[in-house]
């Protein structure tokens, strides 16, 4: 494991390979082997027991995996990582496998849907105690980690209202009742935001999303201090839910371009949030580069750039929403974000409709609101797009 002690969009690109690869190729080959071969049966055992780098069985480790797994390390400045088959694998990995009966949790209300998922229902069933704070309230997330526990597990910028929690401030909290910082840097990116220099002990990524960038691969990613990320992977190396080469060579492909698109999309979105904040027809508009957005302040300390997610609602109620949506003609309407095209959808159809109406009230959801992540098409082209979209919404809906 080499450091290259370079700029992030070097790093992309360079990270995981810098040696030779075989034939001289100037691309990571996809090496779609289960199995590697020894002639030496003493050089095989050493590498069986991790005496000596290698790969073994590529539900373990795989060069091309290993590649990407270089990359994420090295962007967010961390000691080791791993990779998961999807998001949700790297999430669920971490918490089984660092959490158990007795142990506790903190976190907030408005992780990922999924997450959320495991905190309800399925860390509980492990006799894990779980604590949900409210969001924003630092002071409350802090309390309940004074108390003492186990992790204390971050998400910022949030699905689907953008609101921005301190990392250094809560990291801080947490290192003094011994507790593991865990940050979901899904929506921040390792451009946008590095948890680990704020102060967490590991990060997680859902792949899928901004770092492959181009919806056609899943995966997950776990980077942080060695000996926590090898707990990690002694546990996925035997739950199995490990990451394909195909789907790493696709992910390691899309993060060559991650600081070009993240800069565009960063652009583009702060452009798009001034151009909806100013329309008649929008109500509120939510994206932390927005001066009045509630965690500007914080996101202007720990960001570089606010990100390419934003989510605005509508004057009027849901009528609206199905209006406007399937007037847009250069968006996907559609679940997932952080493509190279754009994607929009309601946090109803989406990542809370699991949630009733009530409910999503509760978490300050307003039901006429809409996710729109910013893809790399030129902004002229997207405002002109929403612009005409917005013409079908009439004042009464
Ligand atoms: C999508 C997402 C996940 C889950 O990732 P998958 O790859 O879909 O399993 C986790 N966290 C956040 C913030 C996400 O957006």
């Amino acid at each position: 494991m080499s450091e290259l002690n370079a700029k992030k969009g070097t790093t992309s690109v360079w990270a995981g390979e810098t040696e030779r690869f075989a034939d001289g190729a100037t691309t990571t080959p996809i090496v779609k082997s289960v199995a590697f071969s020894y002639d030496d049966l003493d050089e095989w055992y050493a590498v069986a027991t991790g005496k000596s780098e290698g790969h073994i069985y590529s539900r373990n480790t795989n060069p091309t995996v290993h590649v990407l797994e270089e990359k994420i390390r090295l962007l967010e400045g961390a000691e080791a990582a791993t990779s998961f088959a999807t998001g949700m694998g790297a999430i669920s990995n971490t918490l089984f496998a660092l959490l158990g009966p007795g142990k506790r949790v903190v976190s907030i209300k408005d992780t990922y849907g999924g997450t959320s998922k495991l905190f309800l229902e399925f860390l509980p069933h492990y006799n894990v105690e779980v604590t949900l704070c409210e969001t924003t309230d630092h002071e409350q997330i802090e309390a309940e980690v004074a108390k003492g526990c186990d992790i204390l597990y971050l998400e910022t910028p949030t699905n689907p209202t953008l609101k921005v929690i301190d990392i250094k401030r809560l990291s801080a909290a947490a290192r003094q009742v011994g507790a593991i910082v865990v940050v979901d840097n899904t929506f921040g990116t390792p451009i946008n935001q590095n948890p680990i220099k704020l102060g967490a002990h590991l990060v997680v990524h859902s792949a899928t999303k901004f770092l492959c960038g181009h919806s056609d691969a899943m995966g997950g990613l776990l980077c942080g201090e060695k000996e926590l990320v090898k707990k990690v992977y002694a546990f996925r190396e035997i739950n199995g839910a490990s990451l394909q080469a195909d789907a790493a060579y696709l992910i390691a492909r899309g993060m060559k371009t991650l600081e070009l698109r993240i800069e565009r999309q960063n652009a583009s979105a702060m452009i798009i949030a001034n151009y909806l904040k100013a329309h008649e027809k929008v109500d509120s508009v939510f994206y932390p580069g927005l001066e009045e957005h509630p965690g500007h302040e914080i996101a202007k300390e720990q960001m570089s750039g606010f990100g390419g997610v934003l989510s605005f609602s509508l004057k009027g109620s849901y009528d609206s929403v199905k209006t406007f949506l399937p007037k847009l003609k250069l968006v996907h309407l559609a679940a997932s974000l952080g493509s190279v095209s754009t994607l929009a959808g309601p946090p109803r159809t989406t990542s809370h409709v699991e949630l009733s109406e009530e409910q999503r009230a509760l978490l300050g959801i307003p039901e006429s609101l809409i996710r729109y992540s910013v893809g790399i098409e030129n902004v002229e082209d997207l405002i002109a797009d929403i612009e005409q979209a917005l013409s079908f919404v009439v004042d009464n809906q």
